[in-house]
């Protein structure tokens, strides 16, 4: 169990960008490149049980460590036998360090990290409108649980420990979140305090890998920020990619933080253009359709967001024309599929009239079905983008699917 079974191979590239196809080999099996992974944040992927996530083509699925950590705790998960045997999901599984939650649920982040922030530019004003419930120092985070007030703190130690508990085929380094509106200075402080932190996250990591011998081996990645600064973003990329303590390296990357949407692309090609080409890369919360051709584009191999799983819940459903309400009136008396072309287990069974019944209703299996379809739609979006790469026509497929998907304009797609 020991031995490092962990590997990545690129296949093929896109010609003049950094984006590429390949395979990632973990010890609950491999995933295919680029990869859309959909979030079970709580070991649990909302509303759909784990036969029909794999039915609907997922690869893999990522959890949050902040939320297992604080229910049902580690340990649970460790006497488990880890998180894929916990729920239930034979397949390989991410966890998030914990880092987002602790500091977006603490901090009051939420409101300014939706990553279209330009007017305010405040290292204050982020709390200013919360009481701040976590605080973060050289050594780490305290915070105060969301569910029950009572207080924590998360080293990069006590994340890796926890993550280890957790048992995860792919983990990332604690790092700091900072947000758009965060001045340069701040960044450039919060950068250096990462980078020392993904330090003792290769120490805390070699040492846990070492005292468990015993469970599969554990991948770790390490998390570049930078925001949207060039210099920081490329800093980050080399610093991380090189670096090296108790005798080893990342096994791959998390690409995170605050990404200012509109330069997306240009900010992933910064940071891939420094990063070693043998090693994997996953952009941290990002699932619409145009930002993960950007990424896809840039080098960015797995994906990870809420966006499929959140908005099914509230109805939205994604087509090639775009995103629509299902909910909506309109859509009373549609005995359509939701697409028609869709292969997904919702549209070979179900109607829009019936989906907008179970909504208007109440009913839960209408958050079901509608995720079922919307997963598929994005797993299968970025599983053609691979097979676009591999066929050589990428950026025929991409004009292609964003002309149609974007043809009707803001009412679909945020
Ligand atoms: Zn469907």
């Amino acid at each position: 169990m020991s031995t490092v079974s962990f590997s990545f191979e690129v296949n093929k590239t896109i010609p003049g960008f950094q984006g590429r196809s390949g395979e990632i080999t973990t010890p609950h099996g491999v995933i295919q490149t680029p990869a859309f992974v959909p979030v079970g944040t709580k070991a649990t992927v909302k509303s759909v049980l784990p036969d029909s996530v794999e039915d609907l083509g997922a690869q893999a699925v990522l959890s949050n460590a902040y939320h297992l950590y604080l229910q049902p705790g580690p340990d649970t998960l460790d006497e488990a036998g880890g998180l894929s045997k916990f729920m239930n999901w034979n397949k390989p599984t991410f966890t998030d360090s914990g880092g987002f939650q602790v500091m977006s649920l603490g901090v009051g982040f939420k409101k300014v990290i939706d990553m279209n922030g330009d007017s305010l530019n405040s290292d204050d004003l982020i709390a200013e409108k919360r009481e701040r419930l976590a605080h973060v120092d050289d050594e780490g985070v305290t915070f105060k649980s969301h569910l029950d007030g009572s207080m924590h703190r998360f080293t990069p130690e006590i994340s890796m420990q926890v993550q280890h508990k957790i048992g995860a085929d792919i983990m990332f380094a604690f790092d700091e979140l900072t947000t758009l509106h965060n001045t340069r200075k701040y960044q450039e402080r919060s950068l250096e305090r990462t980078r020392l932190w993904a330090l003792r996250c290769l120490d805390e990591h070699q040492r846990l890998t070492q005292q468990r011998k015993h469970k599969p081996y554990q991948a770790l990645f390490g998390v570049l920020q930078g925001a949207q600064y060039e210099d920081l973003r490329r800093k980050a990329a080399r610093d991380l990619g090189a670096m090296e303590s108790s005798g080893i390296s990342f096994d791959g990357f998390g690409m995170g933080g605050a990404l200012d949407k509109s330069m997306l692309g240009t900010i992933v090609s910064w940071m891939a253009e420094e990063l070693p080409v043998n090693k994997p890369r996953h952009l941290l919360g990002i699932g619409e359709p145009a930002d993960l051709f950007a990424g896809v584009e840039n080098g960015a191999d797995t994906f990870d967001c809420v966006a499929p799983t959140r908005e099914a819940r509230t109805s939205a459903v994604y087509s090639p024309d775009g995103r629509f309400n299902v909910s909506n009136g309109g859509y009373k008396k549609d005995f359509n599929p939701i697409d028609k072309d869709c292969n997904c287990y919702t549209c070979a069974n179900y109607s829009r009239a019936y989906l907008n019944h179970l909504f208007r209703a109440k009913e839960i299996l209408g958050s079901t079905l509608a995720t079922i379809h919307n997963l598929h739609f994005i797993v299968n979006l970025v599983d053609q983008m691979r097979l676009s790469i591999n066929n050589g026509d990428f950026s025929e497929f991409k004009k292609e699917f964003l002309g149609r998907y974007q043809a009707r304009g803001a009412s679909t797609d945020s």
